[in-house]
């Protein structure tokens, strides 16, 4: 099986995702597809009056505030529209797809952090009832029945807390872990980029590999969300995925081309 996962960013559309997952399928090479939908969240929370908040950890990573209503609207976007949309394509390609989110089935768990400290006008502050979580256990059973039986699952997050509470979890973490659980040797990540690329604002200067041991030099390149990739991208290395590759989700095969090297390639320097 190959872990796909797809950001929710503005400019990703699904369509040319869903087209490929169909072709893969055809082939007899099913997917596991792990999506985001930040945008469409960001979206409907600035429309239902309740805008995002995006706060800086004190580690410096950036994360949305999740506290009650934001994780409600966020489960609306997510697993209303971004995961039924998808699985209404993938159904209209000829493919058994099944949504499901974290939680359902305990797909994804792992404990809650309640409290966030975050850094504010160079301030530390602490941030109670953030609906945060990090997943430490994958439901790797009822992924083999649902594939056993054939079917393409399309998960997103909300996870299930430990202490049964949904949670926000990052979709590139959910991707890597359940890459590492199933023990698969490829995960490709597409994004609205066509990978890593040394200057943010210049699609040109791509990095098209990257050996494993050299991971940590690229962090310094990524800002804002993309440092949480790499680290995504760093935690399915330990945990066992051969390769990684951060591709672009905005053109036609996409999987199909990040499959073939095209984007930003991780893993054992011997691999490339
Ligand atoms: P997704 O929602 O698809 O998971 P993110 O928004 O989390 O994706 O991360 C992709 C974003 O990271 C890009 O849209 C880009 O703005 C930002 N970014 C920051 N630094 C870099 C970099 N060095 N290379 C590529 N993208 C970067």
């Amino acid at each position: 099986m190959l872990v796909v996962k797809v950001g929710g960013g503005r400019g990703i559309g699904y369509d040319m995702v869903c087209v490929d997952l169909a072709a893969l399928h055809a082939m007899g090479r099913p997917c596991l597809l792990v999506h985001g939908g930040s945008h469409e969240t960001n979206m409907l929370a600035t429309a239902l009056g309740h805008p995002p908040r995006f706060v800086t950890s004190a580690s410096g990573y950036e994360s949305r505030y999740t506290d009650r209503a934001t994780l409600e609207i966020f489960q609306m976007a997510y697993c209303g529209k971004v995961n039924k949309g998808i699985v209404e394509r993938l159904q209209s390609l000829g493919v058994p797809a099944v949504g499901l989110a974290g939680l359902d089935g305990r797909l994804l768990s792992g404990p809650r952090k309640a409290t966030l400290t975050i850094v504010e006008q160079g301030k530390k502050k602490v941030l109670r009832d953030d609906h945060t979580g990090k997943i430490t256990s994958v439901n790797t059973e009822l992924i083999r029945i649902l594939y056993d039986a054939g079917y393409m699952l399309a998960v997103c997050p909300p996870a299930i807390s430990d202490d049964h509470i949904a949670v926000n979890v990052d979709g590139d973490r959910a991707a890597a872990r359940i890459a590492e659980a199933l023990g698969v040797d490829e995960l490709i990540i597409l994004s609205n980029v066509p990978g890593l690329l040394r200057n943010p604002v210049d699609e040109s200067t791509l990095v098209d590999k990257i050996a494993t041991e050299n991971l940590d030099d690229y962090f310094d390149y990524a800002k804002g969300r993309m440092k949480k990739k790499l680290m995504a991208v760093k935690e399915a290395l330990a945990g066992g995925v051969k390769r990684v590759i951060l591709g672009d989700a905005r053109v036609a095969q996409p999987i199909q081309r990040a499959l073939a090297g095209r984007g930003t390639v991780i893993g054992a320097a011997t691999d490339h």
